[in-house]
């Protein structure tokens, strides 16, 4: 197994001077070297061919002893030297302190076909990072990362990539619900890539310590290496830096809200500076459509991260890395006015994005009253989401309006459920849609194709994830490969695959691991 390895990060930033692999405040480093922790018995449940691919290695290589080795902390790569990163946080809205890479690993970065990436292993071990905690994961929340990730990736939202998906042979301890009932559960390693893993976190921890310096190494760094369309020099050069990752970030939560992808833990630590989605933990995906809803128990209470609320904490995220750049820049003013656009700009992405979701490619000045009529209505009684949006595109242009209802009735989780007004305001707003869709010169079946490149016919459904973690809990890997193939076409018809399409069983409303998820993994 041949990898193009490189280090720009470690060669060019400062390091920790200690080795010591112990829990400790780290200062005026932006990374620390540590080994993984060597797995007793490693051996590879899944991993992604096109993943590997783009990194220059064969299908052959995926099933070497090399692979399994390095994938798996086991063996050092030659050449390499891994390390972890600190970085702080703002968890739930408040101030954490310094962070960081508390069980993720950083291997090297890669170079294959101009492109740069980093790999790392999520679960390889302990940090100087880890804090209290053990620096494993378990196969439960591995499984769900590594399978989310790459869906997500090919529904076309930006995400980290997962490499593969390794089991350690090791046990780990956790207690789910947070309840006082720990109990062993499986190890797992999983290999991410991206770009980089650089957070909003990592130049919040400098700025939070006034260490200026090493903020400017880092954001000079970041830009030169990760930002190079970016030429201007001085304040001009950071200011473009935020805008862009503004920009980014922007985009990644419009694609959220097209897909009903909920993240459940937006702390300024699981923040990508590539705006793209990191960090799968208790993520979940909108079933009956609600914007109030978040998987996540730990968040029961205030609903901070609900699926309706993601744009605006994206943009207080962004108030707090702006602050952490501010020292570069001395001047409030520019920032803010990046700020300030945001929420216009999401206004416009998000009202496009609902008009591609809807079929429409002319704009009219009703459609945001039309799409607002719709979120409304989504929610008066429980209306599966994708199912929902897939359905919407066989309506047809001469429809009746109970023909055009029979259509999506299948999207409600209780046909029987709509009262008359209900049924009556679901006329009403198919009415509007009919006459909207014959405003348009596009042909019925030009635009079923159009949404249906817009709208997912599979999405990872938190049930669907929770099967397959049930039975590979028992080494039947089955449903794992049925559903990372499944995923990788989310957008086709799969006849063959008909079941999961479908509203999620009355048996997984309140099941943990299905609607509800602790920050446990
Ligand atoms: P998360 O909520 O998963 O984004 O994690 C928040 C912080 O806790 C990060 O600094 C993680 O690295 C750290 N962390 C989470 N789980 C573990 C673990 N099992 N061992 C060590 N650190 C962890
Ligand atoms: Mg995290």
């Amino acid at each position: 197994m041949k990898l193009h390895i490189q280090n720009n990060f470690t060669a060019e930033l400062p390091a920790d001077p200690s080795e010591i692999n112990i829990p400790r405040q780290v200062q005026e480093a932006c990374f620390s070297y540590v080994e993984p922790k060597k797995p007793s018995n490693p051996s590879l449940i899944h991993a992604s061919v096109e993943v590997a691919c783009f990194l220059g290695l064969s299908e052959d290589d995926i099933h070497s002893e090399d692979f399994l080795n390095t994938f798996s902390g086991n063996v050092i790569y030659p050449g390499t030297k891994p390390y972890a990163m600190p970085y702080a946080g703002h968890q739930f809205g408040n101030w954490a302190g310094q962070l960081g890479d508390g069980r993720a690993i950083n291997l090297t970065e890669v170079l294959h076909n101009n492109a740069s990436y980093t790999l790392q292993l999520k679960g390889a071990g302990p940090t100087p990072y880890s804090r209290t905690a053990d620096g494993f994961a378990v196969l439960r929340s591995s499984i769900r990362e590594h399978l989310c990730a790459e869906a997500m990736h090919y529904l076309g939202v930006p995400t980290t990539r997962s490499l593969s998906l390794i089991l350690s042979g090791d046990k780990v301890l956790r207690d789910v619900m947070y309840n006082g009932n720990p109990a062993y559960e499986k190890g797992a390693i999983v290999s991410r890539v991206a770009p980089s893993f650089i957070r909003f976190g990592n130049f919040e921890l400098f700025a939070s310590r006034k260490d200026h310096d090493t903020l400017q190494l880092l954001t000079n760094y970041t830009i030169k290496h990760h930002f190079p369309d970016i030429k201007s020099e001085g304040v001009e050069k950071y200011l473009d830096f935020f805008q862009t990752v503004t920009q980014t970030t922007l985009d990644m939560i419009v694609n959220w809200q097209r897909v009903g992808f909920v993240h459940g833990v937006m702390n300024t630590d699981n923040m990508s500076i590539h705006g793209i989605t990191i960090d799968y933990g208790p993520y979940g995906w909108l079933e009956d459509y609600n914007p109030d809803w978040t998987p996540n128990t730990t968040d029961n209470q205030h609903k901070r991260y609900r699926f309706g609320n993601q744009p605006d904490i994206a943009l207080w995220n962004l108030y707090q890395l702006a602050n952490a750049l501010y020292p570069l820049i001395n001047d409030a003013k520019p920032l803010e006015t990046i700020l300030n656009a945001f929420s216009t700009d999401y206004q416009k992405k998000y009202l496009n994005m609902m008009r591609n979701k809807l079929g429409l490619k002319i704009n009219k000045d009703e459609d945001p009253v039309l799409i607002e009529n719709l979120t409304e209505l989504l929610q008066l009684i429980e209306t599966d989401m994708t199912i929902f949006f897939r359905n919407l595109s066989d309506v047809q242009k001469e429809d009746a309006l109970e023909i055009a209802l029979d259509r999506i009735k299948e999207a409600f989780y209780n046909e029987n459920d709509g009262s008359e007004s209900v049924l009556n305001n679901w006329h009403n707003w198919l009415q509007q849609y009919i006459d909207r869709i014959n405003q348009e010169t596009i042909t019925d079946g030009e635009r079923k194709q159009f949404m249906n490149g817009v709208n997912p016919k599979y999405v990872l459904r938190n049930y669907m994830a929770q099967l397959c973690i049930d039975a590979a809990d028992k080494g039947d890997y089955s449903l794992l490969n049925e559903l990372f193939e499944l995923l990788k076409k989310p957008y086709d018809e799969q006849p063959e695959s008909q079941k999961w399409f479908a509203k999620r069983p009355d048996w997984a409303r309140d099941k943990v691991g299905c609607s509800m998820l602790s920050c446990s993994s």
